[in-house]
């Protein structure tokens, strides 16, 4: 047994992740005065929220109607009627809350004339139930949404006295041995000491795992580490073949070009000129939701009409906006444009290509946050102690297909319930749980046999292979021959994780270590993806599989729960939650309104 020294905390509550959804999970619990340290591997306005630009979505009517049945409706749409319909009903109700909480907390929108919090067009939210013109729902601070709501929370959550601990990264969930989470094992990376945090409830908030793959808009540090302790603590991910293909990743570098680009006016050319949206969705054109904008893409492409010397990717037009436009709106996209592909927007279009930019699966979680581990017996049961939220969890609001400026109102809405949710649970005064000192020590021999690892893979080498097999074999085309060599190919790749080379042996700033530990995390959330989109017989939003064109509600209209133990992944499924909240007698929607049907733009 590995013997590490640590120094142990006792909270009401952790959190481990500081980006919008742990922050407004970590400032909701301190407002209540539960005890609440949240630990993150970056320092909080580091984490990845900070590069949201477009914005965040709530039925605040400042540019027109609007109402959060609708914003509800295009979300049972936009999920391709795969999120939970409670969970729904609930992220739109409480959206609007939710926004003007952030505004009163001190996040600069940008504002209209009358001083309203300005709201721009995005991809899929209308009006009407679908039937009239797109809304404009999406409320923005610029093009720096989430840069401004980061630094308000960060700032809220230490004045409520929230104490944080940077730079500590969480290896393993602790569980008592009838399934309760007690708290989480850590490595301080900038001195090498090791803590272990005691408390009543753990929130995951560890954002996504978009460095599965190649070619991604996320951060180097979206590696899902939430879904792998999770896996390795023997519970379930969920809905993980649904990975969301940004229409507009800057050719190249990955770097994200926002939607609002095209909510401004921004329209896609192909080779031959051709505003070919208008051919693929008539109706809502370069604003239909992403899944469809990203694969009438990849159909020009394959179809010979790209652009560019290889034809391998797509214009995105802004030169016909008026410049003061393009500088007031949009000022951040303009830049990244010239850097990152020595583009000037007033003159020049984009060349862009769909990227890698959202996992919709992650932990599934019920509309308060509380981590599901559904058996046989009961689909909704919940594990004491355990509450994810953000883009680490699966609530299911985002089901197949997210819309866009959904998440930052996710982060918000969820980290918002699982505070409200934790003041009922946590009682402030009942004595911390006594560890299971086993589950501790298989933290630390997992860490030190990483530490340790003298096989002949350098990890820099395996994550390769991953994100190209990732990107290959499970992008925005699937079919069933591609899948099952993915799935193989993968197999063999989890299966070196035996042979990791670690070449620092030290605790302080080991960036080998902490991409390894990263590594294993990475690994189960991209089997679980592959494994999921190989057996999901049916194309349903972003997956899209070739040999099997249609959507199939009678037989496939349920969650994928996946198991993953080391390199095997066990799959079953859950039924979709149909019921929203409140009938149509209480104010809520009419069922028959949001009843599967053709999703069509
Ligand atoms: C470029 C880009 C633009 C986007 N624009 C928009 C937009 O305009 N509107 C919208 O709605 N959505 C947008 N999205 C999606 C949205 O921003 C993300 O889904 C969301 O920010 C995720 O937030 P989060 O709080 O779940 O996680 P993150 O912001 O990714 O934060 C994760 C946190 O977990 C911590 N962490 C992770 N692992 C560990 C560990 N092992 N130990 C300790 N700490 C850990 C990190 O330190 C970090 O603090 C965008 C995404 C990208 C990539």
């Amino acid at each position: 047994m590995a013997a590490y020294e640590y120094e142990t905390h006792e909270y009401d509550v952790v959190v481990v992740g500081a980006g919008g959804a742990g922050l407004r999970a970590t400032l909701g619990m301190a407002e209540q005065g539960l005890r609440t340290a949240c630990v993150t591997k970056v320092f909080p306005t580091r984490s990845h929220t900070v590069a949201a630009q477009g914005g965040i979505a709530a039925s605040l009517s400042n540019m027109g109607p609007d109402n959060w049945q609708w914003h509800m409706y295009d979300t049972v749409k936009g999920s391709d009627w795969l999120g939970d319909t409670d969970a729904m009903e609930y992220l739109a109700r409480e959206a609007p809350k939710a926004v003007y909480e952030l505004e009163h907390y001190g996040v600069p929108f940008s504002r209209t004339e009358e001083g309203k919090i300005y709201q721009r067009p995005f991809g899929g939210h209308t009006t009407e139930f679908g039937e009239g013109p797109p809304v404009q729902r999406t409320c923005a601070a610029a093009d720096r949404t989430g840069h401004a709501i980061l630094h308000t929370l960060y700032g809220q959550s230490l004045k409520q006295k929230a104490e944080f601990y940077v730079e500590y990264f969480a290896i393993d969930l602790i569980m008592s041995e009838d399934g309760q989470c007690q708290g989480v094992v850590c490595w301080k990376l900038d001195d090498g000491t090791m803590h272990v945090f005691n408390a009543k409830m753990v929130v995951l908030a560890t954002g996504g795992y978009g460095r599965a793959y190649f070619s991604a808009t996320s951060a180097h540090t979206c590696t899902g580490d939430g879904g792998g302790m999770v896996a390795r603590a023997g519970l379930p991910l969920q809905d993980m073949e649904f990975v969301q293909f940004h229409p507009t990743g800057i050719y190249g570098s990955g770097c994200l070009i926002t939607e609002g680009a095209r909510g401004e006016g921004g329209y896609l050319t192909n080779s031959e000129g051709e505003r070919f949206m208008e051919r693929y969705a008539p109706n809502y054109k370069d604003l239909a939701p992403r899944d469809y904008v990203s694969r009438s893409m990849t159909m020009e492409i394959r179809e010979g009409r790209g652009v560019g010397p290889d034809g391998d990717h797509i214009h995105l037009n802004l030169s016909h906006l008026p410049p003061e436009a393009l500088h007031e709106r949009l000022p951040g996209i303009s830049e990244s444009a010239k850097i990152f592909a020595g583009v000037d927007v007033t003159k020049e279009p984009i060349p862009v290509l769909p990227t890698v930019h959202y996992n919709m699966g992650g932990i599934p979680t019920n509309y308060w946050g509380e981590v599901l581990n559904p058996t046989e017996k009961d689909q909704n049961a919940v594990v004491p102690g355990l509450m994810a939220v953000g883009e680490a969890g699966c609530a299911s609001v985002h089901g197949a297909n997210r819309l866009g400026s959904n998440s930052l109102i996710d982060l918000v809405v969820f980290g918002r319930a699982a505070a409200i949710r934790a003041g009922k649970v946590v009682d402030a005064d009942a004595p911390n749980p006594r560890l299971n000192q086993a589950s501790v020590d298989a933290a630390f021999d997992r860490f030190d046999g990483l530490r340790y690892a003298d096989g002949g893979t350098p990890t820099a080498d395996l994550r390769l292979e991953m994100q190209k097999t990732m990107q290959a074999d499970a992008a925005v085309f699937r079919t069933s021959k591609t899948l099952a060599e993915g799935v193989q190919k993968m197999d063999a790749i989890a299966e070196r994780l035996g042979d990791l080379k670690v070449t620092d042996r030290s605790l302080v700033w080991n960036s080998d270590l902490m991409e390894t530990l990263e590594l294993t995390n990475l690994m189960p959330n991209a089997l679980a993806t592959i494994a999921g989109a190989e057996a999901r017989h049916e194309s349903r939003g972003a997956h899209a599989h070739e040999d099997f064109e249609k959507r199939d509600d009678e037989n496939w209209r349920v969650h994928t729960i996946s198991r993953v133990n080391g390199k095997d992944v066990s799959l079953s499924y859950r039924p979709v939650v149909v019921d929203p909240l409140t009938t149509e007698s209480e104010g809520g929607i009419e069922l028959k309104k949001i009843a599967p049907k053709a999703r069509t733009f």
